[in-house]
């Protein structure tokens, strides 16, 4: 027996997510004389316990000890429903394959008449009423209009609205609801611990979120997944079995979108390859994200059973976007939802939308007017329009911008993390030996092209600005993908980091290379523009994770709090010279190591060993401001992490 009708609740105190239905029937029920009406109309969406509840009011009427809110479970009637099998008084219709009126007239019109063979009552649910056709909502509507005393009708339904209005004005109406994630995973515990299976938390609460408020769905997949997993149950399971994505790939994804970081992205659908995942699976689960964070902008609590990193990460991201951004994603979005069902193609059109997203070319759009008189300051536009991009959605209205100065072009550029244009010019560049000139060509030329060429004309405009500003003013959007650490003082911090830290920081931090803790935390996401734009960004990506954790005289330890990320990370060092690259931002080399925090023991990684090796021109005593180099040519913003 499935597990759905193996824990279908037998009374209306094991109704799950329903209860305001199960408590207007109980009290009707206890009443006395006992309410009972002789039409009643269940609507819902689908799984969610609709006929569930239907069989339960017949049991409850029809119950040797009934009318009563407490069947017995134990009287023949009580048994024989609860096990499924056909009784005399209990008539179940399914309008979905019965639509005509003479399956109406044989089932219903012909036998209403007969007083019940043993209850009191002669029930009759109909399941998916909305079907039945014309001819048959009249026949139907004529014994509705004088039932017999005896008959009780159960009309169910997934759209109400296709019920004729002379049908539901003469039934009694409950509102189903959807039952909460939370309410599911309960359920779903409490099912699995009584057939003897360890479920764990997250795999409930991603059965749960995937069954979309349906009950029935929810407890269908945990038999899926079992037969799959036997009886020990984690997420990865669940993900398997569901074709999911791996939170980390979307949350790692949101980030390039927010960033517009195209490339980042790619090299996320690029990952989701070697994760199994579908694109078509994919994209539902950016569009459901996406959803999430719009409603987030617009006031919408989070769920209450999110992880305190998941927490972070929603935060994070509904800032970063913002409501125009994330309103023209979904678009998008959906868009290539609809295309996919059409077309084999999905990877290319999933690819496509991050694409337009990540460079703010929203005009799918319809929502989308044209002009943006939002952008605030004339030299945003200009900027937007010499690089030809479409002002993206950008500016948010959300709650996040608020104390905004009105002219912060750090706003602007959704894609770049650049308030950095100011710091190289005007600091550094004064004089550029001709090493250093060869690294900045060198550098750049690693940036995406947008970046480059955003800096370059930012840069004026951007300025005074920028030194003004106090921290708190800028707009989510600019945060690079780079930037983002489940950690809270960044995510907290970040929007506004860019712009602000930067100038003040500057002429401190010339001429310098880090030498302690402290400057390697101020410094972080220096380091990470570095790595990105001396390896790559997917290099970077693997990073983002990571804080650092300790900083010897021999080494560098990260930490990072995902396995996923930490996996990538130690996956890549035999590729990659992250030490190389982070070596030279240091005033000495060290060896770096990469650890996993959390419940899990702390698990080692050595990178490299050879620490001395080669230094670059970077490391070199002349080049001592490698730091602030690398800040200016990265984006320059050094986010304090600390706050
Ligand atoms: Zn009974």
């Amino acid at each position: 027996m499935s597990l759905y009708r193996k824990y279908r609740p037998q009374t209306f105190e094991d109704v799950v997510g329903q209860e305001h239905v199960a408590r207007t029937l109980r009290n009707a029920l206890t009443a006395e004389p006992p309410r009972v009406a002789h039409a009643y109309l269940f609507t819902g969406p689908r799984g969610i316990g609709k006929t569930t509840n239907a069989r339960l009011l017949a049991k409850c009427l029809n119950c040797s000890q009934g009318p009563t809110p407490t069947p017995c479970n134990q009287c023949d009637f009580c048994v024989r429903v609860a096990k499924n099998q056909p009784v005399m008084d209990l008539t179940e219709i399914d309008a979905a394959s019965n639509t005509g009126v003479d399956n109406i007239r044989e089932a219903i019109i012909d036998k209403v008449g007969m007083a019940p063979a043993e209850g009191r009552y002669r029930i009759y649910i109909i399941d998916e009423v909305h079907m039945l056709s014309n001819n048959a909502f009249n026949a139907l509507l004529k014994t509705l209009e004088e039932p017999p005393a005896h008959a009780i009708f159960v009309l169910a339904t997934t759209d109400s609205h296709k019920v004729p209005a002379t049908i539901t004005s003469r039934c009694q109406r409950f509102d189903f609801r959807r039952v909460t994630p939370p309410d599911i995973a309960k359920r779903l515990q409490y099912v699995a611990s009584s057939e003897g299976m360890v479920l764990h938390a997250d795999a409930a609460k991603l059965i749960a979120r995937h069954a979309d408020g349906a009950l029935r769905d929810a407890l269908t997949l945990l038999e899926q997944v079992s037969a799959f997993s036997g009886d020990e149950i984690g997420g990865p399971d669940v993900r398997l079995v569901l074709g999911g994505v791996p939170q980390e790939l979307l949350f790692g994804m949101m980030d390039s979108v927010s960033a517009g970081d195209t490339r980042g992205a790619l090299q996320f659908v690029e990952n989701a390859v070697d994760e199994g995942a579908s694109f078509g699976q994919l994209a539902r689960d950016l569009t459901s994200y996406a959803r999430d964070l719009l409603l987030q902008t617009v006031g919408f609590p989070l769920p209450a059973d999110l992880s305190n990193e998941e927490h972070a990460a929603r935060e994070h991201h509904a800032a970063a976007m913002g409501r125009a951004k994330l309103e023209g994603f979904l678009t998008l979005l959906r868009e290539s939802e609809k295309e996919m069902r059409q077309s084999t193609d999905h990877r290319l059109l999933l690819e496509l939308c991050l694409v337009r997203a990540c460079e703010g070319h929203f005009t799918v759009a319809s929502t989308q007017p044209a002009a943006q008189p939002q952008a605030p300051s004339a030299p945003r536009a200009s900027w937007r329009d010499k690089m030809g991009i479409a002002t993206p959605a950008a500016t948010n209205p959300a709650p996040t911008p608020p104390t905004i100065s009105a002219p912060t072009p750090v706003e602007t550029p959704v894609a770049v993390p650049t308030p950095p244009p100011t710091r190289v010019e005007a600091v550094h560049i004064p004089a550029p030996t001709e090493e250093e000139a060869a690294l900045e060509a060198e550098a750049v030329s690693m940036e995406e092209p947008e970046e480059t060429h955003v800096e370059e004309t930012v840069y004026a405009e951007v300025e005074t600005p920028v030194a003004v500003q106090p921290v708190e003013e800028v707009p989510a959007e600019v945060v690079p993908v780079e930037s983002y650490a489940p950690t809270e003082p960044e995510r907290q911090d970040e929007p506004e980091v860019e712009v602000i830290p930067v100038p003040v920081q500057k002429p401190k931090k010339q001429g310098r290379r880090i030498s302690n803790f402290d400057e390697l935390i101020e410094l972080w996401p220096a380091v990470l523009r570095r790595v990105r734009n001396k390896i790559s960004i997917p290099a970077a990506s693997y990073l983002v994770d990571a804080t650092p954790l300790e900083f010897t005289n021999e080494q560098v330890v990260l930490q990072f709090s995902k396995e996923f990320h930490h996996a990538k990370a130690t996956d890549a060092l035999g590729r990659m010279p992250f030490e190389d690259v982070i070596n030279t931002t240091l005033d000495k080399p060290r060896r770096l190591k990469f650890v996993l925090a959390a419940p899990e023991k702390k698990v080692e990684v050595v990178i490299e060993e050879e620490p001395e090796e080669e230094e670059d021109g970077l490391d070199s005593e002349n080049n001592s401001d490698l730091v602030g180099y690398a800040q200016s040519v990265f984006g320059a913003d050094i986010v304090g992490r600390s706050g």
